[in-house]
């Protein structure tokens, strides 16, 4: 049925046009791109690490370079609907390859050919579809590869990559038994209003937060134990425990309708504040009372 009406609608509306089908196809270890006419293949192996979408727009340029006849007008065929979508909505934020494929198109235009892109509905027995989807599925090692990675991909790849690093290392080292797992710096980094902020939590999350019986160790400081409690003066106790400081605690955990369970482990506490974005904002107004450096 769409292939019938398919053909209907080429042979009616696209009469003097030249026909080429394009296609790509990814897996793991391969991303491949294709196109066809009645003249001339190719297919050709890229960088895995393009996607799908890349590869696509990127057939569809390749096609226009290598498939087309100078004299005649275009007909491409592609099952990408969202690369006609990105040329539809062409921005100057557009990614890379949709601009060159819309400049590809418009110095077309410029010689008086016109190019018609038409989306086919994959796997619906359109012979077109099938020969360029046939190309792109059998590439091999043998096909020629070009190099192009686009640089969307390239960026969000890494984006990925660095975000599951520090959180692999750090789950593999040994301080995990100590800290128990923090919540995560990076989660909590779109909560945080300037640099100043993201460094206080940074140091709270890890312990690294300047106490006086930090100092005490480096010998910078006399005296390790906190005048009212007589306990030494680390973050657990400064933060939990204190009791110059339980006004505070009362206050943080009335405004956030928390009860002061919250402080019987620093665990739970960094939990807690690293809940949401007000309860950060709410810690971090109540820290400037504290006596931490
Ligand atoms: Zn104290």
């Amino acid at each position: 049925m769409i292939k019938a009406l398919f053909e209907e609608t080429i042979s009616e509306e696209f009469q003097d046009y030249f026909i080429i089908a394009t296609d790509a196809s990814k897996s793991q270890i391969y991303a491949s791109i294709a196109g066809t006419s009645n003249l001339r293949s190719f297919s050709f192996r890229i960088h895995p690490i393009n996607s799908i979408f890349i590869a696509e727009a990127l057939a569809i340029c390749q096609a226009i370079d290598d498939l087309s006849v100078p004299d005649s007008n275009l007909l491409i065929l592609t099952d990408s609907f969202s690369v006609l979508q990105a040329l539809k909505n062409l921005t100057i934020k557009s990614p890379k390859v949709i601009l060159r494929l819309a400049h590809k198109i418009l110095m077309r235009a410029k010689l008086n050919k016109k190019i018609a892109l038409v989306w086919t509905p994959g796997h619906s027995s359109i012979t077109w579809n099938e020969r360029a989807d046939y190309l792109a599925k059998n590439v091999t090692e043998s096909d020629l590869y070009i190099e192009w990675i686009a640089v969307e991909d390239i960026c969000s790849y890494y984006s990925k990559f660095s975000i599951q690093k520090p959180i692999e290392n750090f789950r593999n080292i040994k301080y995990l038994e100590v800290l128990g797992e923090l919540p995560s710096i990076l989660s909590t980094a779109p909560w945080l209003k300037n640099r100043r902020e993201d460094i206080i939590i940074t140091r709270i999350l890890t312990r690294m937060i300047i106490t006086p019986a930090l100092l005490n160790i480096f010998g910078l400081h006399n005296n390790p134990f906190c005048a009212v409690c007589n306990q030494e003066n680390t973050i657990e106790h400064i933060l939990l425990t204190c009791k110059k400081y339980l006004p505070h605690r009362r206050i943080f955990c009335l405004k956030l309708n928390l009860s002061l369970l919250i402080f019987s482990s620093y665990k739970v506490f960094l939990f807690t504040i690293c809940s949401s974005k007000r309860h950060l904002q709410v810690f971090l107004q109540m820290l400037k009372l504290f006596d931490i450096y």
